[in-house]
């Protein structure tokens, strides 16, 4: 089967510093990959190659058995240009710590908005599509409402609704409810969860240590750019066998 996300000894480099060095990780249809580790330690990076948004200097990056930033023609690669670059983008959605919801459409405008503008979806098929998707993070009754008059939590799962309107094939979540007041966290963990019971491809840095023990596949540490210990959450939360994992986990838990 193809991996959804394939990294092989990616690197990455801002000037001098070398911020990836050597991240391997397969992520299989269906799977709920947690990424852990400490500030600083490569994980937003790493989610932004896989994103597009940065460019590996070395190794190997694919999602979906496509790399990342490249065209198969034969046996030759073929850089590719902006316009497939954002084609290539369309099927995977992002959810940041912060909602970056366009403030001036409502909750249901924020959803319509890339299928009607992207996909060129008939505005009526993409508002009862959106409704759908508000009703799937549990936001029926605020379609009309605007961010400013929705609280974190509430934004965070339109930001999600945002996402999945354009049909990804994988998700990539960076630390989606850090910014959230602490009472707010449960209800986007929870529409997280419902996606991964859907089967959704999901990607999750988080500090999450209830989520990633309940829901990842596969739990991985990341420490100054590399994976040091990657496995099923109750091995490596569990049963952690580095002493770097070890140690962050007793500041965390
Ligand atoms: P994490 O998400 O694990 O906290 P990041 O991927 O954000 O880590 O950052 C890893 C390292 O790369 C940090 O030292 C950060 O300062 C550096 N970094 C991230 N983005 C850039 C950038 N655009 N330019 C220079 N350095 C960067
Ligand atoms: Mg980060």
């Amino acid at each position: 089967m193809t991996a959804m996300v394939r990294a092989e000894g990616v690197t990455k480099r801002f000037g001098p510093v070398e911020v990836l060095r050597g991240i391997d990780l397969t992520v299989a249809p269906g799977e709920v990959a947690c990424l852990l580790g400490p500030s600083g330690s490569g994980k937003s990076t790493f989610l932004r190659c896989v994103n597009h948004l940065e460019r590996i200097d070395g190794g190997q990056l694919a999602v979906d058995g496509e790399l990342v930033g490249y065209r198969r023609h034969g046996d030759r690669l073929h850089e590719l240009k902006a316009r497939e670059v954002a084609v290539r983008r369309r099927d995977i959605g992002m959810v940041f710590q912060r909602f970056n919801l366009f403030p001036h459409l409502t909750a249901l405008g924020n959803v319509t908005e890339a299928p009607v503008r992207v996909l060129r979806t008939p505005r009526g098929r993409a508002r009862e599509e959106a409704l759908r998707l508000l009703d799937r993070v549990g936001l029926a009754d605020r379609a009309h409402h605007y961010p400013g008059q929705l609280s974190g939590g509430q934004q965070q799962r339109v930001a999600i609704a945002r996402a999945l309107a354009m049909r990804p094939k994988l998700m990539l979540f960076d630390e989606p409810t850090s910014a959230l007041d602490p009472e707010l966290v449960g209800e986007v963990l929870d529409v997280m969860k419902g996606l991964a019971a859907d089967g959704m491809t999901m990607v999750v840095v988080t500090h999450e240590m209830g989520f990633a023990r309940e829901v990842a596949d596969q739990v991985a540490f990341l420490d100054e750019g590399v994976v040091v210990e990657v496995g099923p959450p109750d091995e490596v939360l569990g049963r952690p066998r580095h002493e770097r994992t070890r140690a962050f986990l007793d500041k965390v838990l």
